[in-house]
């Protein structure tokens, strides 16, 4: 039996980055330890490329490392399958826009499985909430915030937004733009034409084909800023924990989710910002508009693991720029083949009924400090890979000198799978025995069935789910069996 206390993982406060404050902050869930996450999710218009992958797997590593700390997390991400692209794929391939999207929205989710990416609570598709979206126009409207122009489109007036610009840190009398004098009905644009936004685009036959949405105020289509702001609050509430993307989706995107959520009710629309630095080739951000993207495909068809292309997206700090090059891949490769072979040692060694010597208690204390550490502070993965790599080499000179035995290994198993809850890189596959922490959350679960929270025991089953386990009832009570 591994003695468990022995290893207490310390649930450390978090610290991240906050974009609007441009500062480090321990983040707090407002309420119960719950997290509300938001996250902008692809545009199924296409496969999603490796540099879209790689803000994926930073959220996927933050909501880990919530949960490792002791939140609870409700994640959200949406898919795109209304704006200017998924039409014109539509029209181009005489589709309807659900057809066209659906097997993108395939894609994406087999994408995740391979990268290990754990789904989110949510992915409300934007085409379910048009409804939603118009009401919410409508609310713009009626406050006078929102108008219509002469191509029949409706436009948030940022004029009426006194704080428009605080995400972004954009001084609008700089640019000079006033109210009614710009406006934009794409949806992406940059700093330099910060104007009146599209809330409600509306219907050009020559352009949408056959692709509309009846609404009061005539036919056409949501903007996609709109999309985002509308699902994240019917979804998670007026008012989110944490709202994460990528840099460029700070302007104009989440500066105008800011403006139009606020202006709709009045509250703070998301408590604390983070957004993750960009996958770069040859000093330019990997994008389908420049052509130098590979899909996660490409990577598999040319023998590379969804976990390995895993490791390489996720081993750079979020907040730097990642340079994508096959060499850096391969080096990715050989990293975590090495913690992967260590892996396979320990299991190999593994006995969890042997007494063990207590010889790695001082490496495996000093691991779980570090990482935990490192973690807490933005999520700094140098210092908790630094750990478990020390923790390989210390346990590696120990193997070498035959001085470990059964009991040691399985008690190295023991807090590698606690660490890989946040990694997600080791699957643990040769294991007949289940993991110990989800035989705790089994048990923690049959404890809040009998006291009826039932949510508590929704959430703790989801987890199990997450983690690749079902939940068999059996005479003698439930078991975990592999999914
Ligand atoms: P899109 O499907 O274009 O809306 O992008 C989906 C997500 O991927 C957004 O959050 C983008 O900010 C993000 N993204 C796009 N290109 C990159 C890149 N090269 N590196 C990191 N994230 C990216
Ligand atoms: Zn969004």
């Amino acid at each position: 039996m591994i003695d468990q206390e022995a290893f207490e993982f310390p649930r450390l406060p978090v610290q991240l980055y906050n974009t609007e404050s441009r500062h480090k902050e321990i983040f707090r869930p407002h309420a119960d330890n719950h997290v509300k996450m938001y996250t902008c999710g692809p545009t199924v218009y296409n496969y999603a490329h490796i540099g879209n992958f790689r803000t994926y797997v930073f959220e996927d590593i933050l909501r880990r490392t919530l949960k490792f700390f002791g939140h609870q997390v409700t994640q959200v991400m949406n898919l795109t399958d209304v704006d200017d692209k998924t039409i014109r794929g539509a029209i181009e391939s005489d589709q309807t826009i659900a057809d066209f999207t659906q097997p993108y929205k395939n894609a994406f989710f087999a994408d995740i499985q391979s990268l290990g990416i754990e789904r989110a609570e949510n992915y409300p598709a934007a085409t379910d909430f048009i409804p939603h979206m118009i009401d919410f126009i409508q609310k713009l409207l009626a406050k006078g915030i929102a108008y219509k122009s002469k191509d029949k489109s409706i436009y948030y007036s940022i004029d009426k937004c006194p704080k428009y610009g605080r995400l972004s840190h954009l001084k609008l009398d700089e640019l000079q733009v006033g109210a009614g004098e710009a406006r934009v009905a794409s949806d992406e644009y940059d700093k330099e034409n910060a104007s009146d936004f599209v809330l409600w685009k509306g219907y050009d036959p020559s352009r949408d084909g056959k692709i509309y949405w009846e609404s009061p105020f005539g036919p056409g289509r949501p903007g996609w800023h709109l999309e985002c702001s509308t699902m994240a609050m019917h979804l998670l509430g007026e008012t989110l924990d944490l709202h994460v993307g990528a840099v460029d989706n700070i302007f104009p995107h989440h500066e105008n989710e800011i403006a139009q959520s606020e202006a709709h009710t009045g509250k703070t629309f998301a408590r604390f910002w983070v957004h993750s630095e960009h996958l770069i080739v040859n000093h330019k951000k990997m994008s389908k508009s420049l052509g130098n993207f590979y899909t996660l495909r490409d990577l598999l068809d040319k023998g590379y693991s969804g976990i390995e292309v895993r490791y390489m997206l996720m081993h750079t700090h979020y907040r730097t720029q990642l340079n994508f090059t096959f060499d850096g891949l391969e080096g990715a490769k050989t990293s975590l083949h090495r913690l992967r072979d260590f892996v396979q040692r320990m299991q190999e060694l593994a006995d969890p009924k042997e007494a063990s010597t207590k010889r790695c208690h001082l490496s495996l204390k000093q691991a779980i400090e570090q990482f935990s550490q490192g973690m807490a502070d933005d999520l700094n993965i140098s210092v908790a890979l630094a750990a478990l790599f020390d923790l390989m080499h210390a346990i590696n000179v120990l193997h070498e000198k035959k001085k470990l035995n059964g009991g040691d290994a399985s008690e190295v198993l023991y807090v590698l799978q606690k660490l890989n809850r946040v990694l997600g890189i080791f699957t643990f596959e040769d294991e007949t025995a289940i993991p110990p922490y989800l035989q705790e959350m089994l048990e923690q679960r049959e404890e809040a069935r009998k006291s009826r929270d039932w949510t508590l025991a929704d959430q703790l089953r989801h987890e199990i789910t997450a983690s690749g386990y079902v939940i068999e009832d059996t005479d003698q009570g439930p078991r975990l069996k592999k999914a």
